[in-house]
């Protein structure tokens, strides 16, 4: 069984990209589950010698019951108990915002494996967002550009040493 690695954080932040940089887009679309789950995206991905698998998550562009608040908990607490291993990915250039903070509580609970990653590294504008990820409790955070396939090979390191 592949070990999980799962993407979760607010909207915009820079999930889906990471996703499709660390499988090449090599992507799968999940149809099994109806609602929450409809546009979860499965992946794989091969870390060196291992094969991982890759949930990336989004779930609120779908109309549907429910706060955009608690189905954006659901599906990211269904994602983090699948997960090895959990991505959570913040917005470099915009800070840890309040819904960064609610996210990370979460996370925290989940007792899971846990990466801080802060997108949109590539230049100084991320450089204060960075250091507030320091707040969250989870660690230094891993600076990266998901855009421009920046610290990649580090993040996957720390994967690999979190499995
Ligand atoms: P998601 O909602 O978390 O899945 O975020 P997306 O992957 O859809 O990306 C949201 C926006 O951020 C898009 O406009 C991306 O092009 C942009 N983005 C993603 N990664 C980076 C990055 O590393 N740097 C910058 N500057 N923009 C990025
Ligand atoms: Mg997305």
């Amino acid at each position: 069984n592949a070990p999980a690695i799962a993407i979760v954080g607010r909207p915009n932040v820079g999930k889906s990209t990471l996703f499709n940089r660390l499988t090449g887009r090599r992507t799968a679309l999940v149809s099994d589950m109806p609602g929450l789950t409809r546009d979860r995206r499965d992946g794989v991905a091969d870390f060196g010698s291992h094969t991982v698998r890759i949930i990336d998550t989004a779930g609120l562009e779908e109309a549907g019951a429910g706060s955009i608040e608690s189905r954006m908990r659901e599906q990211s607490q269904r994602a983090i108990e699948l997960a090895d291993v959990v991505l959570f990915v913040i917005d470099a250039r915009d800070g840890v915002t309040e819904a960064d903070k609610a996210f990370a509580q979460i996370v925290r609970r989940s007792g899971r494996p846990t990466i801080l990653v802060a997108n949109k590294c590539e230049g100084r504008a991320g450089q204060d967002g960075f250091f507030e990820g320091f707040e969250l409790g989870l660690g230094a955070p891993v600076p990266i550009s998901a855009e421009h396939g920046e610290g990649i090979a580090d993040l996957v390191d720390d994967v690999m040493s979190a499995l």
